[in-house]
């Protein structure tokens, strides 16, 4: 017969086996479909500093040079504090001469590289081209997600938000990791991709939805597909196949009724003539005084598809995506706006912030505010997607 002691140690065993099974189990227990990345490398290459002529690099701790085009190891050093250039046949770490077009800077775990006073995880690689460098962080999935994060949303949104987030924003980036492969950098750190500004962006809330979503992503049949997303839809998500060519269930739109009382849903911006009219000659329209700017059709989501300038030339048609790049895309909010000519300005009255594509992300903190998962968020603005768990073949 087992004594009373010996029934306390089995029954804590049990306890802490269970705890333990739950926590291993946590993510595939609410996950059912998995996703196989084929890439032998879950790190993503991003472009931090593009074409620029010198630059100031440290390492505080072990380090390791490389060429990476022969994969020699060209230095190992301690403490690394230099300036960067350019020479006819390579690159110059201070008075140090390589010969290549592509070096390797490896910190030894858990270093970080501090360029021009910005903190990186992971490895740097520094790209020759034109007499011109290029640096491209090699950062693991993860930690990108937690580096770009407090950029793209606020760190203390309701958790299901963020979680909901941080699952499109790895979503994102692993789509491009793909799409890219073949060039030398997957995503820039701009607004162009996705905003990223290394370990000085981390914030405790972000790192704890990254960590505890780890591995998650969207996937659509089986395949990743462009989560996109933008700040405040205003009433309707936006058809990407109206805006790009790309055409599948979960990016078709839906209605919502969660953004009504985000920051974002009106917006209102008055320009003078001459502004406008100088912004659409430089992006290559042939106009002059501007006399009247007409709407010419919207979509189901009423955001505007065409434009009519009128103006002292021929009237110009502009589609609303263009017009709203050129004039600038903080400038002009939306495509879904009322626009009036009066005297010698031009005013516009718009609703929401962004191109409209897939999950509003003031729709995701209502939601995630009354009570939504990071799961049903993901459904309702992804319809048909599945949240999937990476796995490696
Ligand atoms: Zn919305």
């Amino acid at each position: 017969m087992a004594s009373p002691l010996k029934k306390v140690i089995c029954y804590k065993l049990w306890v802490i086996s269970l705890i333990i099974f739950l926590f291993l189990t946590h993510n595939s227990a609410l996950i059912t479909q998995y996703y196989s990345f084929a890439q032998s490398s879950r790190y993503v290459r991003v472009a931090i500093f593009q074409d620029v002529s010198s630059l100031r690099l440290k390492i505080k701790g072990s380090y390791e040079i490389i060429d990476s085009v022969s994969n020699k190891v060209l230095n190992r050093g301690k403490n690394l504090n230099t300036t960067v250039t350019v020479y006819t046949d390579g690159i110059l770490l201070g008075n140090t001469r390589a010969k290549t077009n592509k070096l390797f800077i490896k910190p030894y775990y858990p270093e970080s590289v501090i360029i021009n006073g910005r903190i990186f995880r992971g490895d740097i690689q520094l790209i020759k081209n034109n007499m011109k460098l290029s640096v491209v962080n090699h950062i693991d999935l993860e930690d990108y997600v937690k580096g770009i994060s407090v950029r793209e949303t606020s760190h203390y949104w309701p958790i299901d938000s963020l979680e909901a987030e941080v699952i499109v924003f790895r979503t994102f980036a692993l789509y491009k990791m793909q799409e890219n492969s073949k060039k030398d950098f997957d995503l820039t750190s701009d607004v162009y991709s996705q905003v990223y500004s290394g370990r000085a962006a981390e914030r405790y809330r972000i790192n704890k939805a990254v960590d505890e979503t780890k591995d998650l992503v969207l996937t659509y049949q089986g395949k990743i597909f462009p989560a996109f997303y933008h700040a405040t839809c205003a009433g309707y998500t936006e058809d990407a196949a109206l805006l790009w060519n790309i055409d599948i269930p979960p990016l078709k739109g839906v209605s919502c009724n969660f953004c009504q009382d985000s920051p974002h849903f009106k917006w209102h911006n008055v320009l003078s003539q001459e502004e406008v009219k100088d912004a659409l000659v430089k992006g290559g329209l042939r106009i002059e005084n501007i006399k009247d700017i007409l709407i010419i059709g919207r979509d189901k989501s009423d955001r505007i598809t065409d434009l009519k300038i009128v103006n002292d030339k021929k009237d110009m048609k502009i589609s609303a995506k263009d017009f709203r790049n050129i004039l600038g895309p903080n400038i002009i909010k939306s495509t879904n706006f009322q626009v009036r000519v009066i005297d010698h300005d031009i005013v516009f009255e718009g609703f929401g912030w962004g191109h409209g594509v897939g999950l509003c992300q003031w729709g995701a903190y209502f939601m995630a505010k009354q009570g939504y998962t990071y799961k049903q968020i993901l459904e309702y603005y992804y319809p048909g997607a599945q949240v999937s768990l990476i796995t490696n073949r």
